[in-house]
């Protein structure tokens, strides 16, 4: 139940009615469609339009010529449950509770407040038919779910595929012998049709072509309503454990890990493609990109029974999903809308994972939330090439640790300032090291640590670091 009021939108009452009722002889321009396609741990360098030479994406390709691809965007955090928390509202995930395990898990009680306002929630006030196919992991118990948060419908696992049956408070604990770790076992995930698990554990082999024709369906049935609507499409791929189709198996040159990102390419092209069918191109926004970098605990010979290469690449970033590396934190973002967004375009300016509330809320014509701090930009200006996200002083952003305990580091400009590790970073990343200062523009690779050489620097990034933390940290923990 949102407890935020909406201050009018800016558009007259008559002409609101005109767009919701989808009638036309109104001058402002219709709220577009909107396809929010995420992938699960999929890294920087996953995509051959990024630079993969082992998996090739051919829609998701063109969808890049189509439209512009980001080389700078960043997720607010390395890991998925603070990650998704900072798509949906806008706000860095350090204002949110969130399980100090770092995501929740099936056995946690909490979840998204309801207090936080989704930009399902602030579409929806314009007339949107609002749906989520695929992950939420927002939190799983009744009250937490995506019903709750502004979508009118919800198909789809409650958390990540590798996790077990959901455990809710005053019933027993589900007792399944084995999770990702173990291998050749299937982890006891259940699917959701709205509020009913419907499979138990779910089939994977089958999730990624299940999820395409349902958001097939939910397109087909806003545009039968003459509604516009915004589909979040979650895939939960290719987070481990990893599941193809017999028609991807085997396929690629990039083993089990390349044929599920082949396969995820195959659905969204099937979904450009039904975009296309339904005569909906020009009123349609579609954007991919990923939660956080990849999960390299799975692409190495690593100590755990599974071993293989299951996991992505983020090269030539360092380090991955996490961590506060660019690896971890760098992901690619490509944005297509015919008319509206100039074709073939790579934008090198930043951008950041909360920036798609207000950029959204913006090309919608809907009101902002009131009584809320929102982090991010309108980006739709550099999404049109007609304008910056940042004054010419540049890019601001605070880097949180992916267990939202507290600050990590820090980019300003070309400059970014990585806090002091003592303990290791996280659970998958135990290394230590100093305060780190990199030159991103000639250093994207993180490999020349500037900290002793430049000490100026490292303290003004510091004290930049601290005083917009205050800013941000003091008002709506
Ligand atoms: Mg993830």
């Amino acid at each position: 139940m949102s407890r935020v009021v909406f201050s009018p939108a800016p558009v007259s009452f008559l002409s609101l009615l005109a767009l919701t009722a989808g009638c036309s002889g109104d001058s402002s321009p219709a709220p577009p469609n909107v396809v929010f396609i995420f992938a699960d741990d999929l890294g920087y360098a996953d995509l051959s339009s990024y630079g993969s030479r082992t998996i090739a994406t051919p829609n998701l390709d063109r969808m890049a010529s189509e439209g512009a691809r980001f080389t700078q965007f960043y997720v607010a955090s390395s890991v998925c449950t603070p990650s998704r928390a900072s798509l949906l509202t806008g706000r860095y995930p350090i204002r949110m509770p969130i399980d100090p395990r770092g995501v929740f898990f099936p056995d946690s009680t909490g979840g998204l407040p309801l207090s936080e306002v989704t930009i399902a929630e602030v579409l929806r006030e314009r007339g949107y038919v609002t749906a989520l196919v695929g992950k939420w992991h927002l939190g799983h118990l009744p009250e937490l779910l995506p019903m709750q948060q502004g979508f009118d419908s919800f198909y789809g696992l409650p958390y990540s595929n590798d996790m077990d049956e959901p455990h809710y408070p005053g019933q027993p604990a589900p007792v399944h012998p084995c999770n990702s770790l173990f291998p050749d076992c299937r982890p006891g995930a259940p699917l959701m049709e709205n509020e009913q698990i419907v499979e138990m554990p779910v089939l994977q082999e089958s999730l990624t072509r299940r999820y395409t024709e349902r958001a097939i369906d939910v397109m087909r049935s806003a545009v039968a309503q003459d509604r516009p609507f915004f589909l979040y499409y979650a895939n939960n791929f290719p987070h481990t454990p990893l599941y193809a189709s017999d028609a991807f198996r085997g396929t690629s040159a990039d083993g089990l890990y390349g044929d599920v990102v082949e396969e995820l390419d195959w659905s969204v092209g099937e979904i450009l493609g039904e975009i296309e069918a339904l005569g909906i191109d020009e009123e349609t926004l579609v954007v991919f990109t990923s939660d956080n970098g990849p999960w390299l605990l799975w692409a190495t010979d690593a100590p755990v029974p599974q071993g293989g290469l299951d996991g992505g690449s983020a090269e030539p970033l360092r380090d991955g999903k996490s961590t506060s590396f660019e690896g971890g934190l760098r992901v690619p973002l490509i944005a297509r809308w015919p008319g509206r967004i100039p074709a073939g375009r790579t934008v090198e300016a930043p951008a950041v994972m909360t920036d798609w509330l207000p950029t959204l809320a913006a090309f919608a014509g809907a009101s902002l939330p009131s009584g809320v701090e929102i982090d991010g930009k309108d980006i739709g200006p550099v999404l049109e090439g007609r304008g910056d996200r940042d004054p010419p002083e540049g890019f601001r952003h605070l880097i949180y640790r992916s267990d939202n305990s507290g600050l990590a580091g820090y980019r300003e400009g070309r400059w970014k300032l990585k806090l002091a590790v003592a303990g290791g970073e996280s659970v998958y990343s135990r290394y230590d090291h100093g305060d780190l200062l990199f030159d991103l523009e000639a250093d994207p690779g993180e490999q020349n640590d500037l900290a002793a050489s430049l000490p100026e620097k490292l303290a003004e990034m510091k004290r930049h670091m601290t005083a917009l933390a205050a800013e941000v940290e003091v008002a709506n923990r």
